[in-house]
């Protein structure tokens, strides 16, 4: 990770999670009101073409942890340029996304925040989301694995630092499944210095957290809730949810607030 000279813009190299290739990624202030662009495409829901175990916009895999960053810290306006077609895994986590920010020097974005006016839920085979209105934003999740049982987690933006409690969770997986992976030709840059690793008797590598995997949940929906663009002020309950619930719900608070 190194500033260019003389520029605002900041350049992190890493491997692709999926591909296995050296990728770069080119971070710089998007002017104020223009929202996240990658390579040129507004991040925003309707700009999504893939979910399938990645985040794509505007061809770009793997653009949700670098959004949830953005957003864990209130930034609404990014210019993002990717050469090689997905985002750096870096180390797994939105931590160096978050440090990235930190160099950029970026004015306090004027965008309108969303307020709910009535309560979502969003369900589906015993998984589900809800928003309620509320002050400010907080999640609560829940989620059970095989080999670590029942995991959950508050994460309250008035009083705690999305730096430190949740931009530090890495993304994780279990070993048996990145085989099955790799015979498809898929998770080709994963490895244990990008991923937790856990087997079916829990964790294989050491956890930043006792409870890493639902903070990583929480990351990830914060990412998906990056795609409506501006801030959110609710309350999130989250029972098993993944993706697709979160890109429902989004979907939902937009058709709301519209
Ligand atoms: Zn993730």
């Amino acid at each position: 990770m190194s500033p260019l000279p003389d520029r605002n813009r900041v350049r992190l190299e890493g491997i692709g999670l999926h591909s296995g290739h050296p990728v770069a990624a080119i971070l710089s202030p998007g002017q104020d009101g223009t929202g996240i662009t990658i390579n040129g495409t507004p991040a925003l829901l309707a700009n999504v073409t893939s979910t399938n175990r990645a985040t794509t916009i505007g061809g770009v895999a793997l653009v949700e942890h670098l959004l949830s960053a953005a957003y864990g810290l209130g930034r609404y306006d990014l210019e993002v340029t990717v050469e090689g077609g997905e985002l750096p895994a870096l180390d797994g986590s939105a931590l160096p996304w978050v440090e990235a920010l930190e160099k950029l020097k970026i004015q306090k974005s004027k965008v309108k925040t969303i307020e709910l006016q009535k309560p979502i839920k969003v369900e589906e085979n015993g998984a589900s989301i809800e928003a309620y209105p509320a002050d400010g934003f907080s999640v609560d999740f829940m989620v059970e694995f095989e080999g670590l049982g029942l995991q959950k987690f508050v994460f309250n933006a008035q009083n705690m630092s999305y730096k430190a409690e949740i931009a530090p969770a890495r993304t994780f997986g279990y070993l048996e499944e990145h085989e099955a992976l790799k015979g498809q030709g898929l998770g080709l840059g994963a490895s244990a210095d990008n991923a937790l690793v856990l087997t079916k008797q829990g964790y294989a590598g050491t956890p930043r957290f006792p409870d890493e995997p639902v903070r990583h949940k929480i990351l990830d929906l914060v990412g998906d809730l990056a795609l409506l663009g501006r801030p959110l002020k609710a309350r999130i309950i989250a029972d098993r949810s993944g993706h697709k619930l979160n890109a429902e719900l989004t979907r939902r608070i937009l058709a709301q607030w519209k």
